[in-house]
């Protein structure tokens, strides 16, 4: 039933991420929403190191938490190809993703984000990719840049706020609450906090934590592969054909030893490697600005693990990964010289002066991965990028770095109906990377909008 303005029905979403954001947009014309998140505001989540410097890159803390979620903080590059970031399509079909893809991507627009992107043919780099065993998958793209997307985020919290949506910030919910096996509100510092439905946004950080509020309530669950790999550095020059066609191209292929899939992730042209921070130990990441250009080119090459019996969990896994890298590096990333991975000897400092390419992180151990990553990946990422190689020549030069690990945990994926609901708690919705399904901003977004999409269908019937 349709309820007055002055007797709203009550949303909670938790999580101020892309998926989060999205659905509160959308809801925000049709019920009271309130968004719980445990991080800063947009506006407040500029590390330390990156105070008072004019070209500022941030090489010391990875904030996954605050408005804007783990997006907030990011490169902003929106990928908008429903094949690209998660399995979305394989839930509500290719059209509805686009057109999903296309909501997220006006909103974007009207706060900031550039308009149209002009369609740089990619014919040649296909062929050769092609005819070296590599997928290439042609996608279109934007680019925010990390220096430009705060103000994006901004803006749409300014918008929703006008339009009544309330953040509740620097607040951690602590479970979910339901009767009758319908959702019924949340729970923060021991006090509840009633709800018609409850939207859980929490993003890949707050997976564990989702998973642990289905198991409550028995929905089930599913343990989804995790990537694992390094975050790879290049002269600029190097990939610079292959970033005019695509801002971050996509490259695909499976490895001759162990027919493994391998992956280039977010290409950062011209941009910064930084620190990743996991519940287990240390990694790398990458971003790069809009206004503000190194030398370098960093992308992240991954392998992808999925684990059947007796150990399932993926995330474990990936987490001894961590652990292992940690112990290793003394709780910083790792650094290596592809020449020296391949000679079988440790990068020293000594040996990466040697090197032209200069990290754009220094706060690393320089090291042997091979002493921190399991020999099949080590073994797959050299096969790879010397596949790459021939579609990108110079990438797997002996002067290329390697940083270690860059592990993309996985997601437990909870079973939903329609609009993401979850198969046993009526009015309790799950949305983006923290349901397992999505992996970018802008899946994640949309995501969140079908979310409020049933939401907005149930309050409305
Ligand atoms: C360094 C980096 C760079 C990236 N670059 C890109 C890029 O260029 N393009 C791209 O498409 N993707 C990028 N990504 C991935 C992208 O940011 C995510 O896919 C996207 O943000 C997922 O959105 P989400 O809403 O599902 O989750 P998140 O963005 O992770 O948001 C979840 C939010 O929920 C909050 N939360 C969690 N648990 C609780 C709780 N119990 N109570 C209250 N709040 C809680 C968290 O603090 C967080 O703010 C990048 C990620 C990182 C880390």
């Amino acid at each position: 039933m349709k309820r007055g303005a002055g007797n709203r029905q009550k949303v909670i979403i938790v999580g101020a991420g892309p998926a989060g954001l999205l659905a509160a947009h959308m809801l925000a014309d049709h019920a009271d929403v309130t968004i719980v998140e445990k991080g800063r505001d947009i506006g407040r989540r500029t590390c330390e190191v990156m105070k008072g410097k004019d070209c500022i890159y941030c090489n010391a803390c990875s904030v996954t938490a605050g408005v804007g979620g783990a997006g907030g903080m990011s490169d902003g590059k929106l990928n908008l190809n429903p094949l690209i970031g998660g399995d979305l399509v394989d839930f509500i079909g290719m059209q509805r993703t686009q057109e999903l893809f296309d909501m997220v991507d006006d909103y974007f627009v009207e706060h900031g984000a550039p308009g149209e992107v002009p369609h740089v043919p990619s014919d040649g780099l296909q062929q050769s990719a092609a005819a070296n065993g590599i997928e290439f998958i042609p996608i279109k793209q934007k680019h925010i840049g990390s220096d430009m997307l705060p103000r994006v985020i901004g803006s749409m919290k300014a918008d929703m706020e006008k339009r009544g949506v309330k953040f509740l910030l620097n607040t951690t919910v602590e479970s979910v609450t339901a009767q009758n096996d319908k959702a019924s509100g949340v729970v923060i510092k021991g006090k509840h906090y009633p709800a018609d439905y409850v939207l859980l946004a929490p993003g890949r950080s707050g997976s564990t934590w989702l998973g642990g509020q289905m198991k409550k309530f028995g929905v089930p669950i599913k343990y989804m592969p995790i990537d694992v790999g390094v975050r790879v550095e290049v002269p600029a020059v190097v990939y610079e054909e292959a970033v005019k066609t695509n801002w971050d191209p996509k490259f695909r292929m499976h490895t001759p030893t162990y027919d493994d899939l391998v992956r280039t992730f977010c290409t950062c042209p011209y941009g910064f490697v930084v620190q990743d921070t996991y519940e287990s130990g240390v990694g790398a990441n990458g971003h790069s600005q809009r206004n503000c250009r190194s030398n370098n080119t960093n992308f992240s090459f991954l392998t992808k693990i999925g684990l059947t019996e007796p150990l399932e969990n993926t995330n474990e896994y990936g987490s001894t990964i961590a652990h292992q890298a940690r112990t290793i590096g003394g709780g910083k990333p790792l650094l290596q010289r592809l020449g020296d991975l391949k000679k079988g000897q440790r990068s020293t400092w000594e040996r990466l002066k040697r090197s032209y390419v200069e990290p754009t992180l220094r706060y690393v151990t320089p090291a042997d991965i091979s002493m921190a990553l399991p020999h099949r990946v080590v073994t797959d990422l050299l096969e790879g990028l010397d596949m790459l190689d021939r579609v990108v020549p110079g990438v797997a030069s002996d002067a290329t770095l390697l940083y270690a690990p860059e592990i993309k945990f996985a997601a437990v994926r909870p079973e939903t109906r329609d609009h993401f609901e979850t198969a046993v708690v009526d009015n309790l919705f799950v949305a983006g990377d923290g349901a397992g399904v999505t992996r970018g901003i802008v899946p994640a977004a949309a995501m969140g909008i079908a979310c409020a999409e049933g939401i907005i269908a149930r309050i409305e019937k």
